[in-house]
Formats: structure tokens, C-alpha cells, sequence
């Protein structure tokens, strides 16, 4: 049996270790390192510059949590925005929200979509839709130049680092509340409290500032550093826990259901210490 094994570092001291069976396309873009292998353990998988973003096997876990939680959250989404998320799967679960008209992503890397495309069919499957806009560009001058035009912003980019850094900003935060109707929603994902607490309590702090409720729930994905990980949503009047029965309409999921949106908030000390 051919392949290799790959270490992703999370820290200096650190990583995930994965039997890789074979590499299916690599290449430096524009943005950022890309790689699609297919491993033995979670199928094919996508890195940029060495980090797993999604795997077929747990994919769905990170893609309902993003989008669910803040479209069943919010009472009548019509229009939609996700920065990054160019594998697609946020998308893919937007358009499961009957009341969305309309989802635009914003994506700075085409090549990522490309090779979604190409070797993650279950999951870029539906960038192609008539309700979904594809730009390809710089989702903090999307946000810059947006008014008052969105429902729910879902923040699905990389870590802060090259084209992501002025993501996790709080000027960013202030254009996302900007971008927003007025009683409008964010999630951004804002990583791991093992690794990365520092940037929780920052995003925290940060967004506290500008939207009036400030959550923060998890989930659990394998592939991703630590395997707990964070979503940070800004709300500017629908508060997540008090989402009217009524509201859940059936939805073909395989992680998020409505007790586990709430149970979502529920959090570790160590992590709800973060948010105070
Ligand atoms: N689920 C993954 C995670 O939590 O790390 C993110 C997956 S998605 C592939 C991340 C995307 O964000 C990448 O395709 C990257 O090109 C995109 N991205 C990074 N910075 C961006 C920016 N400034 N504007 C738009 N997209 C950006």
C-alpha cells in the first residue's frame, strides 16, 4: 500500500499526523499554498499553506454550525453573505433556509473554488445555484463597501494570517455591523481555545464593542486543531437562545438539530472564562 504519512503542526511542539494516500493537485496561487490530497482516514481533504480546511468525512460538521445557528437565529433571512468559504459548504447549507433569496460569497482565491469543484463535488455542489452570487475578491473590501444590505454575514476564512488577516479586526467587525440591516447577524469561526485563546478573547472583546449580544458556541471537528472549535456570533437584536419553537423547520442535517443549537452555548469554563 502506497502513500505517505503528513503532519499538520497546530504549535511548535504539536500536530496532526494523517496516512495521505495520494496528492491530487498542488500549486502555489496568487494568496496561499493549495493542496488537495485524498487521505486514508477522511477522504479527499483541502490544505492552504499546510492547514486542513474540510475533509469529506467531517466537512458537514463546521458547514452546519456556521450556518445554521444564525439562520435559524435570525427570523427571516432573505440575503446572505459568506466571506472566504470557497470549498462551498457553507453555501451548500445556506440554501437549505427556504426564506434565502439570495447568497453571495466572497472568495479571494478562485483556485480554491476551482479544485472544490473539481475534487469536492458534495460540497462545492452548489456554488452554482441561481440563488448563490460567486465573487471572487477581498471580503474585507466587500464589507467596506457594503450598507445595510445583509441578514446574516458568515465569516468562513483561515486563520488570521496572509489575505486573512484583516479578518479578525475590529474595523472589520464595525464594516460587518455596517454591511448589516439593522437587526442583522454574524458568525465569524474564531478557531481554538487550546491553541488559540488569546484570539477568542480578543474577537470577543472586540465584538462586545459593537453588537449588543455576543455569543460564543462550539463544535466538535476531528480534523481541526484540538477538535473543539469556536464560532463567535454578533447579533443587533435576535438573541440565539430565545429562537421561537416554531421557527425550526425540517432540515436534512447530519450534526446541527435545534437542542443542539442551544446546547452549542453551552461552554467549558475555561472557555466560557474567555468570554468574560
Ligand atoms: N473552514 C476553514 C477554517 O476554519 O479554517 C475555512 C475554509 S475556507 C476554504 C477559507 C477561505 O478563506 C479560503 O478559501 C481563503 O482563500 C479565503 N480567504 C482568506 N482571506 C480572504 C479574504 N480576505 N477575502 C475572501 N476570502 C478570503
Amino acid at each position: 500500500m502506497g502513500g505517505f504519512w503528513f503532519t499538520e503542526k497546530q504549535t511548535e511542539n504539536f500536530g496532526i499526523t494523517m496516512k495521505i494516500n495520494r496528492t491530487l493537485h498542488t500549486e502555489t496561487t496568487e494568496f496561499q499554498h493549495l493542496e488537495m490530497a485524498e487521505t486514508a482516514e477522511w477522504g479527499n481533504m483541502l490544505f492552504l499553506d499546510g492547514m486542513v480546511m474540510t475533509s469529506q468525512r467531517d466537512e458537514w460538521v463546521y458547514h452546519e454550525m456556521v450556518a445554521h445557528v444564525p439562520l435559524f437565529t435570525h427570523p427571516n433571512p432573505e440575503k446572505v453573505l459568506v466571506v472566504g468559504g470557497g470549498d462551498g459548504g457553507v453555501i451548500r447549507e445556506v440554501l437549505k433556509h427556504p426564506s434565502v433569496k439570495k447568497a453571495v460569497l466572497v472568495e479571494i482565491d478562485g483556485k480554491v473554488i476551482e479544485y472544490s469543484k473539481k475534487y469536492l463535488p458534495e460540497i462545492a455542489g452548489e456554488l452554482e445555484n441561481e440563488r448563490v452570487e460567486v465573487i471572487v475578491g477581498d471580503g474585507f473590501m466587500h464589507i467596506a463597501e457594503s450598507q445595510n444590505e445583509y441578514d446574516v454575514i458568515m465569516v468562513d476564512s483561515t486563520e488570521p494570517v496572509g489575505p486573512a488577516v484583516n479578518l479578525f479586526t475590529k474595523g472589520f467587525y464595525a464594516g460587518i455591523s455596517k454591511a448589516l440591516k439593522e437587526d442583522g447577524i454574524f458568525v465569524a469561526q474564531t478557531d481554538n481555545p487550546w491553541f488559540k485563546a488569546d484570539l477568542i478573547q480578543q474577537v470577543q472583546r472586540d465584538v462586545k464593542e459593537i453588537f449588543p449580544i455576543t455569543t460564543l458556541y462550539i463544535a466538535n471537528i476531528p480534523t481541526y486543531p484540538s477538535g473543539m472549535w469556536t464560532f463567535t456570533m454578533g447579533s443587533k437584536k435576535h438573541n440565539p437562545l430565545e429562537v421561537a419553537e416554531d421557527r425550526f423547520h425540517e432540515i436534512d442535517t447530519k450534526y446541527y438539530t435545534k437542542e443542539l443549537h442551544n446546547a452549542a452555548f453551552v461552554l467549558p469554563k475555561f472557555v466560557k472564562d474567555l468570554t468574560e
